[in-house]
């Protein structure tokens, strides 16, 4: 089977070091196993994607000296895949309508004492789980807008006796435990679908047979296997790298002022530099 990687980088701002990192470190693993590197711009959030981060990426990572196969693939422009993932989800019987705020989540949180955190933050207290169907059809009738949460309990069930993981290559096998997650949100109210939905879909649609992104999304990985096994998609390998950090040891991010690639271009940075101090060797590897 031939190897197949990509980068998925949000169009809600310019790359920075970090995504350098995450986009090298796919593309060189490609060019090393002969094998394909693809772009995906995750901008399924129309309300923080931005035309001009979409065309300034593809920029930088050019500038860069990365090449990826065309037609690159938008989400938002395929919100009928996520639909059809949703409902396969719905006919099973593991999806349900939440109706909360989150400021009724918090305050119910707040009201029980007890407060589970999940890898996403506090877990959702399952307030709307226990709807009765007349309930819901009422508070759908009345336009207030839900959102789709995945029943976990449910979900666990539906896999109940399977032994399930997949081999990152920085930890090795990995068993799969999305419990902590709770019932994840899977459509958002404003948006049909959400990361965790898109991101495994997209992958197994896409052919992907490796992930390689940062390790600030290894934990999502639990909540992606439990759905690649609802779903019946395969699983590829993992390769959740290490993040760069500043000086002071804080992991980059652009709200901390992480310069930007177009930025460090801008100042007059070859890419061979921009390459080094993104932690990649420059060329072919
Ligand atoms: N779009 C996600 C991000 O920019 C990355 C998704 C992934 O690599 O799985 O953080």
């Amino acid at each position: 089977m031939s190897f197949v990687t990509r980068f998925a980088p949000s169009p809600t701002g310019y790359l920075h070091l970090g995504h350098a990192h995450s986009a090298l470190a796919a593309w060189q693993a490609a060019r090393r196993a002969g094998g394909r590197f693809l772009l995906r711009i995750e901008d399924i959030d129309g309300g923080r994607a931005r035309p001009e981060f979409v065309a300034g990426i593809q920029e930088d990572l050019a500038w860069l000296g990365l090449d990826w196969e065309q037609p690159v693939r938008r989400q938002s422009k395929h919100m009928d895949d996520y639909a059809a993932a949703l409902a396969r989800l719905d006919a099973a019987g593991l999806l349900y309508p939440c109706f909360c705020t989150r400021k009724e989540i918090a305050a119910e949180i707040a009201a029980s004492g007890n407060a589970p955190h999940g890898p996403d933050g506090p877990r959702y207290p399952g307030t709307c789980r226990g709807l009765d169907d007349g309930e819901r059809r009422a508070r759908e009738a009345a336009g207030i807008p839900f959102a789709l949460r995945l029943d976990m309990d449910s979900a666990l069930r539906a896999i109940a006796g399977r032994t399930l993981g997949w081999t990152d290559a920085r930890r090795g096998p990995v068993a799969l435990d999305p419990a902590p997650f709770g019932d994840v949100v899977l459509a958002r109210k404003e948006i049909p679908t959400s990361y965790h939905l898109a991101v495994t879909v997209d992958d197994a649609l896409q052919g992907v047979t490796c992930v390689i992104r940062g390790e600030d999304l290894f934990e999502a990985t639990h909540v992606h296997r439990l759905l690649q096994a609802l779903l019946g998609l395969p699983t590829p390998d993992y390769c959740h790298h290490r993040l760069l950090t500043d000086a002071a040891g804080r992991r980059l991010a652009k709200r901390d002022g992480a310069p930007t690639i177009r930025a460090l271009r801008e100042a007059g940075r070859s890419p061979e530099e921009v390459i080094a101090m993104a932690g990649m060797a420059a060329g072919e590897a």
